[in-house]
């Protein structure tokens, strides 16, 4: 057992922070840096995942959990990760596609009406004027307060139903950047004049992957491989790892999901838990279809296999394609994202039957012809939110706070952020937890 010290658990992008600030060691469960902000390749005709790219190029390149783009963020850190890794920027392509009438609508729909047609956007816009205002307590609520009921039955009711894995009727409101409102540029954008707006109108990507910013900061922190923790003992100031062994500490910076923290203390929180999503993720490389759109990525509020939102990396940028086919752009590099209830895990057999289910749906929407690599992974916890009133949140990480463990970043914290504000947890809990 190790002498005691601050420590941090998790190497993905808040832990490295965390550890490159502070100096403290870091325990990672897997063999890899990054957390689900990773990069990896496959051949065309290889099984196996790859860790950096082949010296010949023939591979595509896929991120473990789906297409992570780097957007918003404070100056500080967007200025750390260009002196990190050389990045490109991009400007958002994204729309909502309704596959029964193969119709695309650029993103915001309600910024977008003059697609849907003259009678659609203005009951759309009287809808939205006339909404009845109050304080939503639901998701549900807050949408249809916010856009009313045409747009709720066309977009925003099936697709947070699959979103949400049917949990929007419940859940509070929680991420309403995703969807702004401004009656102004819905008007403007029934007459078909709008400009982008939301949290992501351009974002950076690191020229070689998003895992050589992992790879990179790893470098830079003392981080310890293969350490997955099983149990904290908070009377001995314990952690236990999988293999045996254990660590003590003083203090212990934890970027590990709330939800698990606590089973793992076993410390009694008198509060209902706050519930979360999981989120399978279906990386496919395949020959590119005739119908296969420009948009970087869709969201869809109907598919028969229930997934809600379709990626291309390929066109956000084709070095995510094998090399022989860049120039041609006729292959395509895609991510598919399905979720379910937290912890609902599908058996494998159901992970392939769906795997072929999507692939069938893909091709029929003309998107792909071909598929090469068809490699799912399984997130647990990827979209975490609370019960109206709950106070679970609050309670839990004061009572961690009280046995010295600090949670940090978005599922320590349990919230929503972005790779750039995890960064930003990590460096600031780093520096004012870490050695003094
Ligand atoms: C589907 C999806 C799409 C997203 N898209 C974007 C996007 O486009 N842009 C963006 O900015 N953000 C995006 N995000 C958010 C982004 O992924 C998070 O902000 C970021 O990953 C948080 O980093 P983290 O280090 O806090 O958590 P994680 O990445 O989850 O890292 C936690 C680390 O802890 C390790 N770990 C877990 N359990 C144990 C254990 N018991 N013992 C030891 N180690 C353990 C894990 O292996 C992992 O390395 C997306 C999230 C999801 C779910």
């Amino acid at each position: 057992m190790g002498k005691e010290t601050a420590l941090i658990i998790g190497g993905g992008m808040t832990g490295l922070a965390a550890g490159l600030v502070s100096g403290l060691s870091v325990f990672e469960g897997e063999n890899v840096p990054g957390g689900i902000c990773s990069s990896y390749y496959m051949r065309p005709d290889g099984k196996k995942r790859l860790y950096e790219s082949p010296d010949d190029g023939e591979a595509y390149r896929f991120e473990i959990g789906g297409g992570h783009w780097i957007f918003g963020g404070d100056p500080a850190v967007l200025e750390f990760i260009r002196r990190t890794v050389e990045v490109k920027s991009y400007s958002r392509k994204s729309a909502v596609y309704f596959p029964k009438t193969g119709l695309f609508v650029p993103y915001p729909i309600q910024n977008n009406l003059a697609y849907l047609g003259k009678a659609v956007a203005s009951r759309a816009i009287e809808e939205i004027l006339s909404a009845p205002k109050g304080t939503p307590k639901t998701m549900a609520d807050w949408l249809e307060q916010s856009f009313g009921k045409t747009l709720m039955e066309l977009f925003f009711a099936p697709f947070h139903e699959l979103y949400t894995a049917g949990m929007w009727i419940e859940i509070a409101p929680q991420d309403a950047y995703k969807s702004p409102v401004k009656v102004s540029q819905a008007i403007r954008g029934a007459f078909g004049e709008t400009d982008p707006v939301g949290y992501n109108v351009t974002y950076i990507y690191p020229v070689e992957g998003l895992n050589t910013l992992a790879g990179r900061m790893a470098k830079r922190s003392n981080i310890n491989y293969g350490k997955l923790v099983s149990d904290i003992d908070t009377n001995k100031n314990e952690i236990h790892f999988s293999n045996g062994s254990g660590e003590k500490y003083e203090k212990l910076i934890s970027t590990l999901p709330l939800t698990k923290v606590i089973e793992m203390t076993g410390l009694e929180v008198d509060e209902r838990p706050d519930c979360y999503t999981s989120v399978l993720v279906l990386n496919i490389g395949a020959k590119r279809g005739p119908r296969c759109p420009d948009e970087h990525w869709l969201y869809i509020p109907q598919s028969d296999s229930k997934f809600h939102r379709v990626g291309i990396y390929s066109n956000v940028d084709v070095s995510f394609l094998p090399f022989s086919s860049r120039k041609e752009n006729d292959r395509v590099s895609i991510y598919v994202e399905r979720s379910f209830k937290g912890g609902e895990k599908p058996s494998s057999e159901q992970i392939e039957s769906y795997s072929r289910d999507v692939v069938k749906e893909l091709i029929s929407w003309g998107f792909i012809v071909e598929p090469e690599i068809v490699d799912p992974t399984w997130i647990e916890v990827a979209y975490t939110w609370s019960w109206g009133d709950s106070k679970w949140r609050e309670a839990s990480l004061s009572t961690l706070q009280e046995s010295n463990i600090f949670q940090v970043g978005r599922y320590g914290r349990w919230i929503f952020q972005g790779i750039a504000d995890s960064i930003k947890d990590g460096f600031y809990v780093g520096a004012a937890v870490g050695k003094s």
